[in-house]
């Protein structure tokens, strides 16, 4: 017999949403339902396998969503990543467990989130974290970077090395190397402090070598209890609402669904309906709901619930490039580890950074006009420049990251690949049809002066390393691009070229269903309470004010373990 009410209903069990439905359940006297489109991968050695980064794309589990022709982006069409499973993209991503920035994370507190704050987010990392501290012998070994007080011993998520990291040969040679070049050793990237050279730990399972991904760490070990359920295989189509809404909130009653047989029903909800699909997929639930742009609506005979023209906007992404060289005498070709460093706008521009700083200043009001035109003034002018400004003070006065660079050895080549942290492009993403299908996605990538200028300078910087001792003993040839390709003293146009033909999705999208106070474009409060309604929340990377310059699953874990927490608080 099939239940039909549950107090909670979770729309995705991906990264987040089983986050939220795990803390939900713990008090017994609660029912959580928690609606996936996708299959459990438990068994699925692409996605168990803790050195298989790569494999299940393309496969059932990654929905890799096209863009639109990206304009600015060399016309280009790209693949948006996103897996499809229990434990959501956690299942498919490059199990990298960065934090971010103290300030990136203060300023979301400051642009009007009142109580997320580096301070209050802290606690929440910790708490979902199972770091597995490596044995005395390998840490020395391989240098491995830690600070025990800056992780948790106790939570869910098992976090750590992989074995090719405990055994990595080249961290002094790169070490020296980033340091001649200006850049310091950081002891531990995850204390908000990212700035230097390290090795990041991993979202893995350091004693079964699998992949630890949020159904691992969420879900299964607490699988049997009776009041957590999960519907596998079943789609989400919209949130129903209820006749009785309060005045001024629409209230929701429940969640249709199509189950894997085809059936169409609605799950009621007897509290709050949250939605965790994705900042994919989120904002276009939000749509088919009736909540959003009016005009996009209308298209599609889809009657306006709340007008709320910012669903889907913000849509903020980064650019992936990639450098290789031939390595000398087939040098460390058996090294598998990856290692990283995150330079500062200093390390990146040397003695142009001021000159950089005040052009950029100068310009930051085009930008912002420029975003407004091109969605048509659904976000304003005045507010983005309001973020923009709070963007430059992050990357030219507190100096964070702008860029992450992750070098490691394939096939016998030394190989680079590098993302420019803070572009200011905004894109959007909007349904396209009457159902998920179709939706019309454009991260505008390569958008604004700034975000082709810190992609192309990241890679003169790239070759700066390459070129630099002890790393440039063990390299030939530059393979990609080349300097046939792009010349030794290639200026921003001549990067310009092959960057955008030669990018990716850097697969971060953020902001779609942005927390930030309604006036200035918000979708969700502070609460993650969708505005103008009374009991439907959002919690994923939808709901990230801005980008951080971590990889996103740490943030989302804690974003998710403290929403977990506000709703039981409200309850
Ligand atoms: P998801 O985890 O994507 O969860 C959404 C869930 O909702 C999915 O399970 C989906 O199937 C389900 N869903 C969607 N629509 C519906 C519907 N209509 N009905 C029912 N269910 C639905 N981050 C890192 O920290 N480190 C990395 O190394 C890293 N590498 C990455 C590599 C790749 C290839 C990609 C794509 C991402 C990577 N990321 C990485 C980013 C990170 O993994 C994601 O940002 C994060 O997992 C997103 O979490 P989420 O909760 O927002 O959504």
């Amino acid at each position: 017999t099939k239940e039909t009410a549950y107090d909670y209903v979770v729309v995705g069990g991906g990264t987040s949403g089983l986050v939220v439905a795990k803390r939900l359940s713990e008090d017994l006297s609660v029912s959580v339902l928690v609606i996936e489109a996708g299959d459990s991968v438990f068994n699925n050695v692409n996605v168990t396998n803790p050195n298989g980064y790569g494999l299940a794309f393309g496969t059932e589990i990654d929905y890799a969503y096209q863009t639109v022709n990206q304009t600015y982006g060399g016309g280009l069409i790209q693949t948006m990543r996103a897996g499809k499973a229990l434990g959501g993209t956690s299942t498919i991503n490059g199990m990298a467990y960065t934090r971010a920035e103290i300030s990136q994370i203060d300023a979301w507190e400051q642009v009007g989130n009142d109580g997320w704050n580096w301070d209050s987010l802290f606690p929440y990392y910790l708490k979902s974290e199972h770091f597995q501290v490596p044995d005395e012998e390998r840490t020395v070994a391989a240098h491995l970077p830690f600070d025990k007080e800056l992780h948790g011993l106790n939570g869910p998520l098992k976090t750590g090395w992989n074995y090719e990291q405990t055994n990595s040969s080249l961290t002094s040679t790169i070490n020296s190397t980033f340091k001649a070049i200006g850049v310091p050793y950081n002891p531990d990237v995850n204390g908000g402090n990212m700035v230097g050279f390290s090795l990041y730990p991993f979202t893995t399972d350091s004693t079964l070598h699998v992949r630890e991904d949020a159904a691992r760490a969420y879900y299964f070990p607490y699988q049997n209890q009776t009041n957590l359920k999960v519907l596998l295989n079943t789609k989400a189509n919209k949130i129903t609402w209820s006749q009785n809404s309060k005045q001024n909130a629409a209230t929701a009653e429940g969640v249709e669904i199509t189950s894997s047989d085809g059936t169409t029903s609605v799950v009621k909800a007897n509290k709050e309906v949250i939605l965790s699909a994705g900042s994919l997929a989120s904002p276009l639930l939000l749509e088919l709901s009736g909540i959003g742009n009016p005009a996009v609506l209308s298209k599609y005979d889809i009657e306006t619930v709340v007008d709320l023209p910012t669903v889907g906007e913000n849509l903020q992404d980064q650019m992936n490039n990639g450098l290789s060289f031939n390595a000398a005498n087939g040098f460390s070709l058996a090294d598998k580890t990856s290692y990283i460093a995150y330079p500062s706008v200093s390390h990146i521009y040397g003695n142009e950074t001021l000159l950089v700083a005040e052009n950029i200043k100068a310009s930051l009001p085009e930008y912002a006009a420029q975003v407004a035109a091109v969605n048509g003034n659904v976000t304003r002018a005045s507010d983005l420049l309001e973020f923009f400004q709070m963007q430059w003070d992050l990357i030219f006065t507190s100096q964070v990251p702008i860029a992450e660079v992750l070098v490691y050895i394939v096939n016998g080549v030394w190989t680079t690949e590098y993302w420019a942290l803070l572009p200011f492009a905004r894109g959007s993403i909007h349904i396209g049809s009457d159902s998920t299908a179709n939706a019309v996605i454009n991260p505008n990538y390569f958008m604004l002066d700034w975000d082709l200028q810190e992609q192309a300078q990241t890679a003169r910087f790239i070759r700066k390393m390459y070129a630099t001792a002890p790393l440039a003993g063990m390299v030939l040839d530059e393979t990609r691009p080349g300097l046939d390709t792009v010349s030794a003293a290639a200026d921003d146009a001549e990067w310009a070229a092959w960057l955008k033909s030669a990018y990716r999705s850097n697969f971060h999208p953020v902001g779609t269903a942005a927390m930030m106070p309604k006036e200035k474009g918000g979708v969700v409060d502070a609460n993650l309470k969708v505005y103008g309604t009374s009991n439907v929340r959002v919690i994923d990377a939808s709901v990230m004010p801005f980008q951080v310059c971590g990889h996103l699953v740490s943030t989302l874990y804690a974003i998710a373990e403290r929403a977990a927490d506000l709703i039981k608080k409200s309850a």
